[in-house]
């Protein structure tokens, strides 16, 4: 997906903020719905069994209006109870919008035709009064309690109805209010995941280009300079790459440049040296006449400068042709201990010369390793020549070889003044040579441990050292079997 960093980040915003939105949606439409549950049981039920209850009251009071007029033939009362006849009427009438049942409803049809029957039978019995017939007319009386009881038992039934509502409406919002917290509960829990999993989406989709452009700088830093990253999302990193890899470019041609002018000067440098160094013998063996002994002594100290000029010159252009790989080696199987034994016996008189006490240390078994001897000896010649070279008159130098990881690992001690821990690593770095008066680093080129790490890094090997400073060195170099 080539999406750059800011439309990553804003998806993942976006996603976060429509479930929020959709999580306050859903939240809102169950509040309103609770809203308007609550509502309709303080309105509705509470208003209806209110209305009902007066109802019941009017009817009671109707039938002692009633019975007081017939027994006592006052107008008065009658008059009292058409009253109460409208009051009835008037709340009925308000009853009828807020019936939201079809069983309310029905009981208020039920009611107002009962009610009327009754308000017939009433007024056809005080007619009869009015028109002097005697009062207790049996059927009638009977016809009447009949039917204010009907009214009563339907009034009775539509609080019932009313209550049994209320009930079933308070039961709905018990179950809209478990049914937000579950859902709330569950929202939740997908909101943090979704979170988690959109900000890993995110920090991988950086970091991971992030980590192959910081291992592709440690390349180059490691004189790495292929331009070989191959980066195409997100855009503003791939953008990136393709400046690293002009970077790499430039910086190998310029390596290139560098490697081909050191090996033409060095090349041009030791020939016309190899020559001087010829003639100085020639003059020093006396081939053009006698030679006296002050000009001896003036012709050994040029040749021993000539030795360290050709020295230096050949260090260089090794170094170059195995940096522009130009240098071939010659691998064949053999063991390392001759290569050993023969370095040491070259130094020896270096070593006698300074009284020091050589250890030598190889364990039995050793593998047989595929190797160019001749560049495997050039290597020790420079890491034992050091360990000569730093180590004081009387110290000691132990050499050492062991089994390890199906390779062999060399080992040279010694009691020099030892290396500082940030120099471990720069010294295997062509020209870099701790300062310090008691190392005599002045001695040097600072070329022998790039050579030998070059040597050995060829080899597939590895090379490494260890000090504490005031104690000594050890140099480790690993070569596979
Ligand atoms: P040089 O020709 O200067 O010895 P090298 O590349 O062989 O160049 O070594 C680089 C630097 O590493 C030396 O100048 C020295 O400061 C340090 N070094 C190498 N070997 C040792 C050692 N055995 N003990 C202390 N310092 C050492």
């Amino acid at each position: 997906m080539k999406l750059t960093i800011f439309s990553r980040v804003l998806i993942g915003y976006l996603i976060l903020i429509i479930l929020v939105i959709a999580m306050g949606g859903y939240t809102f439409y169950q509040m309103v719905k609770i809203n308007e549950v609550t509502q309709s049981i303080l309105t509705v039920n509470n208003q209806m069994l209110d209305y009902s209850e007066k109802l019941l009251d009017l009817i009671y009071s109707q039938v002692r209006y009633e019975k007081k007029f017939i027994i006592s033939k006052d107008d008065i009362f009658y008059i009292e109870f058409l009253r109460l006849k409208n009051d009835f009427d008037r709340y009925l009438e308000e009853m009828t919008p807020l019936a939201d049942l079809s069983q309310t409803s029905l009981s208020l049809k039920n009611i107002k035709e009962l009610f009327q029957n009754y308000q017939s039978l009433v007024h056809e019995e005080a007619e009869d009064l009015k028109r002097g017939y005697p009062p207790s007319h049996l059927p009638l009386n009977q016809q009447k309690e009949e039917a204010t009881q009907s009214i009563i038992s339907e009034i009775e039934k539509l609080k019932t109805t009313i209550r049994q509502n209320a009930t079933d409406k308070t039961r709905l919002l018990y179950k809209i209010g478990m049914e937000l917290r579950q859902v709330g509960m569950v929202m939740t829990g997908a909101f943090i995941l979704i979170g988690i999993l959109v900000s890993l989406f995110i920090h991988r989709s950086i970091t991971a280009p992030v980590s192959i452009l910081k291992k592709k700088t440690r390349e180059i830093g490691q004189g790495n300079f292929q331009g070989d990253l191959r980066l195409t999302s997100p855009p503003e990193l791939a953008e990136l790459a393709g400046a690293f890899n002009l970077m790499c470019n430039k910086l190998n041609e310029l390596d290139k440049m560098k490697s081909d002018f050191l090996s033409l000067v060095t090349h041009e440098l030791r020939t016309p040296l190899s020559s001087i160094k010829m003639g100085m013998d020639l003059l020093r063996d006396g081939v053009e006449g006698p030679v006296t002994e002050g000009q001896k002594e003036l012709l050994t100290v040029i040749e021993k400068e000539s030795d360290r000029l050709i020295g230096l010159v050949n260090s260089i252009l090794d170094l170059s042709k195995m940096e522009a790989g130009m240098m071939s080696f010659h691998l064949r199987p053999q063991p390392i201990t001759p290569l050993i034994d023969q370095t040491i016996k070259e130094l020896r008189p270096l070593v006698d010369s300074k009284k020091i006490i050589l250890e030598r240390k190889m364990t039995e078994g050793l593998p047989v390793v595929k190797v160019d001897g001749e560049r495997i000896l050039q290597a020790l010649r420079n890491i034992i020549g050091n360990a000569i070279k730093f180590t004081p008159e009387g110290g000691r130098i132990k050499v050492s070889a062991r089994t390890v990881d199906h390779g062999v690992e060399v080992a040279i001690a010694d009691t020099g003044p030892g290396i500082p821990k940030e120099n471990l690593i720069t010294i295997f770095e062509k020209f870099q040579q701790v300062i310090t008066d008691r190392t005599g680093s002045t001695q040097g080129t600072g070329l022998g441990l790039a050579i030998a790490k070059q040597i050995i890094n060829h080899h597939g090997g590895k090379i490494w050292a260890e000090s504490q400073l005031g104690h000594g060195s050890i140099f480790f170099f690993f070569l596979p079997a």
